[in-house]
């Protein structure tokens, strides 16, 4: 039987061509796709395709179209050996973040992609990008499937969806994973780290839908204001806030500070995940005084979490879990591979 990979197009610069006419870039009709990447024939798979009806631009992505993208795997889980999912880049780690805690259970690749040069550019990056991730979602070992996560392939990598980070506005090697080793490199071969890969589940996949949007960032700068901190840890509108924190977690030390942080936490039970400013390593609450006052506060330490995977975390937490002492474990816990921590 041959392999087959569904393919659903959300929208960004991968699915655009120059229009003859107005000479702008335009969505191309995914039903043609066979005309731009005529490659795609030579594979040995069924290759189905659905598409968003109105392609958005990856900044306009909202909770309802990973909803949207959640429901889509559900309901065909059991008719593809594995899907592609061609997005912008822009926004591309935060759904890559928010499937992987969505797609509980998963044991089926989902892999994202994109490019950085329109499919019907020359130079276009896309193809590249197109072709090797359905390779990737149809891969097998002993008829088993090889990527049992939520990844990103970009330029010639994979990463763990839920690690990455977009760093670049114009290299095609847009991406990072900067705290977890890449899961696969594809060269004249696609060399598989099976060790870095996350082991299929012993359950069924479980779809949860639901995302809690309530939350906040307090990014922590030399200067900060107390009124402004004051404001962010007080919002009513604010379940848990996202602490940008400096280095190994530390921020300052005034009495102001320490005194608001810990009375956001006392009165108002608020949750304040601490993750770093750093583009690589993790928060350890504790090593530096200031950061030791927010471990006795009862600040949660984000470890080494990307703040995409921060975001969606909690909201996939708040959503599913009522009990703000659970939020606090399952947050220091590793659920899907987003943290170095067992
Ligand atoms: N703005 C575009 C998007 O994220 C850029 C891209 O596709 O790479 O949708």
């Amino acid at each position: 039987m041959k392999s087959s990979v569904l393919l659903i197009y959300t929208g960004g610069t991968i699915g655009m061509i120059m229009d003859a006419g107005t000479h702008t870039l335009v969505p191309f009709d995914f039903d043609h796709l066979y005309k731009q990447v005529p490659e795609l024939k030579r594979f040995d798979l069924n290759i189905d395709i659905q598409s968003f009806e109105t392609p958005v631009d990856s900044s306009n992505m909202a909770i309802e179209d990973w909803q949207r993208l959640a429901t889509i795997i559900k309901e065909n889980y059991h008719l593809y050996d594995g899907f592609v999912i061609l997005h912008g880049t822009d926004t591309m780690a935060f759904t890559a973040s928010a499937l992987s805690f969505m797609l509980k259970n998963l044991s089926k690749p989902v892999i994202l992609t994109g490019s950085q040069l329109p499919i019907g550019v020359i130079r276009t990056d896309g193809k590249e990008n197109l072709i090797t991730a359905i390779e990737i979602a149809a891969a097998k070992k002993n008829d088993k499937p090889i990527v049992n996560e939520v990844a990103i392939y970009f330029e010639y990598k994979l990463y763990r969806g839920n690690r990455t980070h977009k760093y670049n506005a114009e290299h095609f090697d847009a991406f990072k994973s900067p705290n977890y080793p890449v899961l696969a490199e594809a060269g004249i071969n696609i060399d598989y780290k099976l060790n870095a890969l996350l082991e299929p589940p012993n359950n069924a996949l479980e779809v949860r839908l639901n995302m809690d949007r309530q939350i906040g960032v307090l990014k922590l700068f030399p200067g900060i204001t107390q009124s402004i901190v004051h404001s962010i840890l007080h919002s009513p509108m604010v379940n848990a806030i996202i602490m940008e924190s400096f280095g190994s977690g530390n921020g300052p030390s005034e009495s102001w500070f320490l005194n608001e942080i810990e009375q956001a936490i006392k009165e108002r039970d608020l949750i304040i995940l601490n993750v770093t400013q750093c583009n690589q390593g993790a928060v350890t609450q504790g090593r530096y005084a200031p950061s030791k006052y927010f471990l006795e506060a009862g600040v949660i330490g984000g470890y080494d979490i990307t703040f995409e995977s921060a975001v969606t975390k909690l909201m996939y937490l708040l959503a599913h879990i009522n009990n703000k002492s659970d939020i606090k474990k399952y947050l220091q816990k590793n659920l899907r591979g987003e943290i170095s921590i067992n």
